[in-house]
């Protein structure tokens, strides 16, 4: 098997849980499979597809994914194809004939496609020895994105039972999987295994940072937001990468386009809201590198295997750790570092807040459910990877060596320096006693403030010693002492109403008066240093010389995009192109050892790379 992963996709290692599917599925298994985005699904079937006498049939709901899979098969030399209705008449009929004559390895096709009497027929004279069924999370009512073709799937079954089943999905909640299990039947005529992969995705920094306050910041006269400027610095500090900007609404996702563009970055929107052209133009220019950035609404992202793509930006808080975790998946599927940025404000909880309360009973309590497990999420100072990983069921393993540079901004702040905050933490911890440990932290940090709304003038919690003593800082920066506090334990907060109380070590420092310690910036400091928050990720820095080298190679993969129509990664991804770089081969036997060149794309590119390489040498 690993003679074939270097043969074909030049790669030197399996990814974790690969090799043992692709066994599973290889003894005649029946084998269900969760793996997160980028996990490296698709080898798990197109190595055992190889292997099998017969043909491995494909079922995907996407027409832009078949293509790409094709595309990309198509490029490491495995004859495969797709059915759907896309396809000319002719181009339809001559498929069919190849996938008679026995050559086609694998087959992929829609499931309205599959259930149809020609396909069926078709099938029923050729030998079917697997049978993937991707996105799998689709056949179950219960999953987020049920559809009902995919229930049909179960017939097709019955046609060919001798061929192993292997369902693939990134989402499946432990209903979902019994139900995927149960439709198809996995299990039933065969052995059964199931595999769910960590859901961990170490390459990427998840990035939270508050985009509350105001800045006085202006382009081109029109004066900025806090979230405008953070993006800005942002894109700024990756201008030659490729990157996702998700924003809550249409006009948003506009606005902040136009503003990307005013500002001289390559960037295109996608909504719902343009017609389907210019959508589908828009992505094709992302995904062929044409275009740096797209905006967009959460439309953007099913139907795109784009693996360069560095960093995913929320402009606006998601309305679910589920949502927002399939979003950021959607960065360094090749396995580089990337950044997933989150931007949150008290405000965004409002606007989600106020589309909820429009919902039906029931509907209303899981939205809101879900969007406190996400505020949760941002605001916690504690490590976001371990609270997601929690969060789907997992932990982190004890042995993972834990580097806050890339893991994300709260181990990030806790290497930085601790800053004296004895001062405010005895103020807020006073508040809190002083309204006898019976509100949340926002009513606590509007008496601080000194607020004059109802509730606390009701309560005559005006006329507490501490109303009003802590305008030195905004309610952001209140509210991030108090995650400190709380992820420190000085603080706890109840489960139902985010009551807050003192534990017994706040008691003792309060009355010890004892100095508190905490990795705390004001947010009026972080505007000054927000670009250097953001600095290049460590990579080796390239000279002069071995840039412009990296430009011909780009160059090169361009044309060659171009000649044969797939989009630039088809040709060879960022990771390869890295090393080809460093390493500079000058032989097909040199080039064997660069990531992710095998026998097909050496005999097709290799005499192009050789040839730029040596003009540089
Ligand atoms: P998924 O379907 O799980 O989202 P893919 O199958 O599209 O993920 O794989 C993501 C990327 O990782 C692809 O570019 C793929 O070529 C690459 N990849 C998969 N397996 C390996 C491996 N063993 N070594 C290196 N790269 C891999």
């Amino acid at each position: 098997m690993k003679k074939l992963l270097k043969q074909y996709y030049g790669y030197t290692d399996f990814r974790p849980g690969q090799k043992e599917i692709i066994e599973s599925v290889l003894s005649g298994n029946d084998t269900l499979t969760i793996m997160p985005t980028g996990g490296g699904k698709s080898l798990c079937y197109q190595i055992p597809s190889l292997k099998f006498s017969g043909l491995t049939v494909v079922v995907s709901p996407l027409i832009a994914l078949m293509e790409d899979q094709v595309q990309s098969l198509d490029s490491v030399g495995i004859p495969s194809l797709f059915l759907n209705s896309s396809l000319e008449w002719e181009e339809y009929t001559y498929n069919m004939h190849l996938i008679r004559s026995g050559k086609i390895k694998l087959l992929y096709c829609a499931p309205e496609t599959l259930v149809t009497e020609r396909i069926q027929n078709l099938l029923s004279q050729v030998e079917v020895s697997c049978l993937t069924i991707d996105e799998a999370h689709c056949i179950s009512e219960w999953g987020h994105d049920f559809r009902p073709e995919y229930r049909r799937i179960s017939e097709i079954r019955q046609i060919f039972p001798k061929a192993v089943c292997l369902a693939l999905t990134a989402t499946a909640t432990e209903t979902v999987r019994k139900d995927i299990k149960k439709t198809l039947q996995l299990g039933k005529n065969k052995p059964y295994k199931e595999f769910i992969a960590s859901f961990n995705r170490p390459n990427i920094f998840l990035d939270v940072i508050s985009k509350s306050g105001s800045t006085n910041t202006k382009l081109h006269g029109i004066k900025l937001s806090k979230a405008d400027e953070i993006t800005l610095d942002f894109v700024k500090s990756h201008s030659k990468e490729s990157g996702i900007i998700y924003c809550f609404s249409r006009k948003k996702v506009d606005e902040l386009n136009t503003l990307l563009q005013t500002a001289g970055f390559s960037s295109l929107p996608y909504h719902a809201g343009l017609n389907d052209s210019t959508r589908s133009q828009n992505q094709k220019d992302f995904v062929k590198d044409n275009v740096k950035i797209i905006v967009a609404t959460l439309a953007f992202g099913m139907g795109i295997n784009k693996p360069n793509v560095r960093y995913v930006i929320h402009y606006d808080l998601p309305k679910s750790i589920e949502q927002y975790y399939q979003e950021i998946g959607r960065a360094g599927r090749d396995g580089l570092p990337s950044t997933a940025l989150l931007l949150y404000s008290y405000g965004d909880i409002k606007k989600i807040s106020f589309f909820i309360e429009e919902k039906s009973e029931k509907e209303r309590r899981i939205a809101e459910e879900h969007l406190k497990k996400m505020v949760q999420y941002a605001e916690t100072a504690t490590c976001k990877r371990e609270f997601l990983l929690n969060h789907f069921g997992e932990t982190l393993p004890k042995t993972e060596e834990k580097d806050g540079e890339s893991c994300c901004s709260s181990c990030q702040n806790k290497d930085s320096l601790l800053t004296d905050v004895t001062i405010p933490c005895q103020k807020i911890m006073s508040a809190i006693i002083r309204t006898n440990e019976r509100f949340g932290a926002h009513y606590v940090i509007d008496v601080l403030l000194g607020s004059k709304q109802k509730k606390i003038l009701d309560y005559h919690h005006d006329k507490l010693s501490v109303y009003g003593i802590g305008t030195e800082y905004s309610k952001t920066d209140w509210l991030n002492i108090v995650n400190l506090l709380v992820s420190e334990k000085y603080l706890s907060k109840s489960e139902d109403y985010n009551v807050l109380s003192l534990n017994q070590i706040a008691k003792k420092a309060l009355s010890e008066r004892t100095k508190i310690y905490l990795p705390f910036t004001p947010t009026g400091k972080t505007g000054s240093t927000i670009a250097e928050k953001f600095p290049k990720k460590a990579k080796i820095e390239l000279s002069d010389k071995d840039l412009l080298l990296q430009e011909q190679l780009k160059k090169l993969r361009r044309n060659l995009a171009e000649e044969y129509n797939v989009p630039p990664y088809v040709i060879f991804g960022d990771k390869t192109l890295e090393q080809l770089v460093y390493q500079k081969p000058l032989s097909e036997f040199e080039l064997e050892n660069i990531y992710g060149l095998a026998e097909k794309k050496i005999q097709r590119y290799g005499e192009s790379i050789i040839k730029i390489i040596e003009e540089y040498m």
